[in-house]
C-alpha cells in the first residue's frame, strides 16, 4: 500500500504544476492559415488548442485600441483604394490618422502572398482589443478552457509623438476584462523596454511580462547575462528571435537562472529553414533541445501536435 501510495505521489510529482508545461502562442491567431489579425484567425488557433492567442495592437486617431501588425493599414486592408488621399508624404496610411468607424469599414487581408488568398470575398474586419478579448473569454466560457491573451504593445513611444499614449489606456482595458496581477492569464509584450519598465515600476502593473529582443545588432547586449540581469528586474521572460537562440542556445540557461521565461519567435511552417529535414523537427528544436518555455507560432496545430506527443512518451 505504501508503495502505491509512493507510486502516486512520484506520478503527480512528474507530472507538475501545469504553469510549468512548454506553451503554444497563435502569432497573429491561426495566421498560417486565415488572415492575420482577424476574429476568424483567433478563433481558428483557439479551436486548434493554443494556449495563447497573440494580438498586436496600435491606437486609431480617436484612440481606440485595434489589431493590427503595423502602425500602417496598408499591408493587410484595402485602405490604399478606399482612402486614396489620406496617406502621409512618406506615401503611407497610418492607423493613428482614421477613426475606428473608417476602419472598421476597410476589408482586412492576408500579408504574405502564399498563404490565404488576398481580394474578394470573404469580408474580413480589423478587430478592436476588446472584441479580441471577448471572443477568447466567451470560447473559455463555452468550451470550459482558460486561455489567455497575448498583446503586444507597437510603437510606444511612437504613439506619444502622436499624442496617443498607450499605456494607461490599455490597463484601464485589461483590468476592465479581470486581468490582475502575476498569476493572470496574460502575457503583456513590447520590443520598448522603457514601456515595460514603466508599467511595473511607475503605474504598478503586476501582470506577467515579456520584453521582445530582435536579432539587430544594437539589441545584441540584451542577451547577455549583464543584459539579462537588468531584464529581470522588471520582466517575467524574454521573446528573442529564434535565430538568437540558435546563435547562442546559452541564452536559454542563462535566462532559467534568472527565472525569466523564453518564448522566441516565429515558427513557420511555409518559412521552415533548411536546415530542418522537416517542420516538426524545428519544432522539436526549440522545445525538447533548447527547452524553451513557449513559442511563438503561425501554425498552432503543428505545435500542440508535436506537444501532445511527446507528453505521451
Ligand atoms: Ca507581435
Amino acid at each position: 500500500m505504501k508503495n502505491v501510495l509512493f507510486v502516486v505521489i512520484v506520478l503527480l510529482l512528474a507530472m507538475g504544476p501545469a504553469a510549468s508545461d512548454p506553451i503554444v502562442i497563435a502569432h497573429r491567431g491561426a495566421s498560417g492559415y486565415l488572415p492575420e489579425h482577424t476574429l476568424e484567425a483567433y478563433a481558428m488557433a483557439y479551436a486548434m488548442g493554443a494556449d495563447y492567442v497573440e494580438q498586436d495592437i496600435v491606437l486609431t486617431k480617436d484612440s481606440h485600441f485595434v489589431c493590427l501588425h503595423d502602425i500602417y493599414l496598408e499591408p493587410t486592408t484595402d485602405v490604399e483604394e478606399r482612402f486614396p488621399d489620406r496617406k502621409r508624404a512618406d506615401g503611407r496610411w497610418y492607423a493613428a490618422d482614421f477613426t475606428l468607424a473608417e476602419i472598421k469599414t476597410l476589408n482586412a487581408h492576408e500579408r504574405l502572398p502564399n498563404r490565404f488568398p488576398v481580394g474578394g470575398a470573404p469580408h474580413f474586419e480589423v478587430p478592436t482589443f476588446e472584441e479580441a478579448i471577448e471572443l477568447v473569454q466567451g470560447l473559455n466560457k463555452t468550451t470550459g478552457r482558460d486561455i489567455g491573451i497575448y498583446p503586444e504593445l507597437k510603437a510606444p513611444t511612437w504613439h506619444i509623438a502622436q499624442k496617443l499614449p498607450m499605456e494607461k489606456a490599455f490597463l484601464d482595458i485589461v483590468e476592465r476584462y479581470g486581468y490582475k496581477g502575476p498569476d493572470a492569464k496574460i502575457f503583456v509584450q513590447c520590443f520598448e523596454p522603457m514601456t515595460l519598465q514603466k508599467l511595473r515600476n511607475d503605474m504598478g502593473c503586476t501582470l506577467p511580462m515579456i520584453l521582445l529582443i530582435s536579432d539587430d545588432k544594437v539589441e545584441e547586449y540584451l542577451l547577455t547575462e549583464e543584459g539579462l540581469d537588468k531584464i529581470a528586474t522588471f520582466a517575467t521572460g524574454i521573446g528573442p528571435d529564434k535565430k538568437s537562440v540558435e546563435e547562442n542556445p546559452k541564452v536559454v540557461e542563462w535566462a532559467h537562472a534568472r527565472k525569466l521565461l523564453v518564448h522566441p519567435y516565429t515558427l513557420r511552417k511555409d518559412q521552415c529553414p533548411k536546415k530542418y529535414a522537416a517542420f516538426q523537427d524545428e519544432i522539436k528544436q526549440f522545445y525538447t533541445v533548447y527547452k524553451v518555455d513557449g513559442m511563438f507560432t503561425d501554425f498552432t496545430d503543428e505545435c500542440v501536435k508535436y506537444l501532445a506527443a511527446n507528453k505521451a512518451n
